[in-house]
Parts: structure tokens; sequence; C-alpha cells
């Protein structure tokens, strides 16, 4: 049986038309800057972006920390949504490695942090404290588009009063994609994206299906920096055009077809809909999330494992669309959801199993 991997965008293996690409890049030692295949993407998604220049990382999270610390010094704040990727799931690595102070506000269902908050956030120059110097943004945010109102208004606040702004754009192509006008092109969507903001990072390695990698874009001077911080970091690799390869292989191949994921993340939306004790909270792009109304998250989870359909429950229950996964894969796993419900019964409330029995 072959498992229907849902656990998240990261999972895919690279396909065969990649690992050719691969196996045919030029590569040279990229701590030198004479990697020609790294060169070639970092050209290529500072076009897209419509930055002057563009830095390949290891990682998504490495690219928003060098990105930060090339926007922020030590003693220097950044203001961040209180669910988002940099502030949480990164391991703080911004104040670890930085010293540089999170600002965490609240943010809305759609991942919005109301705009009185981040003003009343920025603090005076005063030593009592922090510098405000960035607003740092995600999109999307759990599935999650950012309407365009939203980025402006929030970006000029930032600029008004002399902060920076970057966005953590780790899915910034699923975005563009669900939200380009007709017959606008996705690189065109991203561009509109990214021109809000001085920087954005970019992962290849989650939904474009590449095996590694992701790039933080912004001026020159930032990039300059942030190549600097890399290196710190350990991030500095040599023949890494390997990997630039899949990227580059990915900006030519797999964006248009995010789509298909978006409408298999529509698919399993439908097929869960309507099943007592589940609610189906968003599916916008390439991300289901999931709330079971009694305490059979657990062991649903548990179910869908026996059966071949993975599947994560840290934040509800959550399912991740991508390009390793077809509508037959989707309808296996709502038929075993439906399965799960169809031969289990609700546990009352306040009546969870917690302890051994
Ligand atoms: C995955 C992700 C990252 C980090 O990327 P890694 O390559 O896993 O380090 C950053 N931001 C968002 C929104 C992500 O989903």
């Amino acid at each position: 049986m072959k498992t229907i991997d849902l656990r998240s965008d990261t999972v895919t293996q690279p396909t065969e038309a990649m690992r050719v690409a691969m196996m045919a890049a030029p590569l040279g030692d990229d701590v030198f800057g004479d990697d020609p295949t790294v060169n070639a993407l970092q050209n290529r998604i500072a076009a897209i972006t419509g930055k002057a220049a563009a830095l390949f990382m290891p990682s998504g999270t490495q690219s928003n920390l060098c990105g930060i610390l090339a926007h922020c010094g030590r003693g220097d704040e950044y203001i961040v949504g209180q669910l988002a990727h940099t502030y949480r799931y990164e391991g703080g690595g911004a104040a670890v490695f930085g010293s540089v102070q999170p600002q965490p506000l609240t943010q809305d269902a759609q991942g919005r942090m109301a705009l009185a908050d981040i003003a009343a956030a920025i603090k005076p120059d005063d030593p009592h404290f922090a510098r405000t110097r960035l607003l740092c943004l995600e999109n999307t945010w759990n599935g999650h588009v950012m309407p365009d109102d939203y980025l402006r208004e929030a970006t000029a606040l930032a600029r008004q009063q002399g902060l920076a702004t970057h966005l953590d754009g780790a899915r910034v192509f699923n975005a563009a994609v669900a939200s380009a006008a007709p017959g606008q092109g996705a690189h065109a969507r991203v561009r509109e994206i990214a021109d809000h903001f001085d920087s954005l990072s970019v992962c290849f390695s989650k939904g474009l299906g590449a095996p590694v990698g992701s790039a933080l874009c912004g001026s020159q001077e930032l990039i300059q920096s942030a190549r600097r911080i890399r290196k710190m970091a350990g991030g500095g690799l040599r023949q890494a055009g390997l990997l630039a390869a899949c990227a580059l292989h990915a900006l030519d191949h797999h964006v248009d077809r995010l789509a298909d994921d978006h409408a298999n993340a529509r698919r399993l939306a439908e097929g869960l809909s309507g099943i007592e004790g589940l609610t189906v909270k968003s599916a916008e792009t390439n991300i289901v999330f999931v709330d079971v109304a009694d305490s059979r998250g657990p062991a649903l989870l548990d179910f869908l494992k026996a059966n071949g359909v993975l599947a994560t429950g840290l934040i509800g229950l959550r399912f991740v669309t991508h390009l390793d996964v077809d509508a037959a894969g989707i309808d296996h796993a709502i038929a075993t959801v439906r399965r799960f419900f169809a031969e289990t019964s609700a546990v009352p409330a306040g009546a969870a199993r917690t302890g051994p029995y």
C-alpha cells in the first residue's frame, strides 16, 4: 500500500526529471562565488521577486534568520505575529544568535496583526526601549493568503515609522497561484506581493518540490550582509549547484501545478465536510485544518496511520497537499476518515482518557 503522506509539503521526493537536472548541473565552489548553477538560481529568483540580489540558503529557517539579522542588530526589535513561523517555530533564533528582541502581537484568524497594535508596539527613541527596526509578515500563513490591502497598509505603516519590512514567503508561490488575476502569471503575482517588502524569504523545498533550499531576496547591501551572517551560521556551502539545479527545475516546472495541490486540498475539505464531530476550518491553498470536536483526534491520527494516511496534530489536525499526492490518494484519505467516524463513537466531554485504564 502506498503511503499518502499529508504531514507536510516538505516530504516530496525529487522527480526523475529533477534528478536528471541535478546530475547535469555545472558546479563550482559557492563560498568563492564560483558555482554557476547557484548564481543562475540567485539571479533567477531575484528577477522573479524584483529584488536586486538573492542568496541561496540551506533552509527557510536560516534564510529568515539571516534576513532578520541583516536588518536588525543587538538590542533591536522586530514586530511579528504571535503564531508566525519566525517567532514560534524557529527556536527563537533571532534572539539566540542575534540578541534581537521579538515583539510578538496577536493575529486574527487570517494571520493579520491589527494595524493599531502594530502602531502601538513601535517604540519611541528612548533608552528604556529596544529599537523597533523591522516588521515581519508571513504569506501564506497557515495556508491563508494575506490580502493585498493588508500587505499595503501594514508595510506603509512600518515605512512611515522608519521600519524595514520582511516577508516570510516560505509558501509565497502558493499565495501567488491562489490569488493571481485571470491571465496573470504566477511569477508576476509573486513580484506584486514581494514589491511591498524590503526583503523576502522563499522556500523551494515545500510545494515546489525541491529536496533542499530557500532563498533570501533583497537589496545588494542587505544580501551582502546576509552572506556574512550565513557564513557565521555555517551555511556557506560548496558545490551547492547540485541543490540549486533542483530549485531551478522547480521554478520552471512546479509553479503552475500548485493549482493541482490547491484543488486537492479543496477536494479533501469537501470530502470531510458534513462528518459529525469534525469541523473543516480552512482550505484556501494547500493546507487543510480540521478540528475534532471530542477527544478522538489522537485516535483518528493512529487509525489513519494504520491505513496508510499520515497527517499531523500539532495545532488541530493538519493535512497538506503536494506533488506526490493525487486525487485518488485524497479520496482514500477521505474514505478512511469517514470509516473512522462510522466505526468509533464520541467520548463524552470531560471523560477523555488521560491515564492508564
Ligand atoms: C517551513 C517554513 C519555514 C522554515 O523552513 P525550513 O526550511 O523548514 O527551515 C519558515 N516559514 C514558514 C511559514 C514555513 O512554513
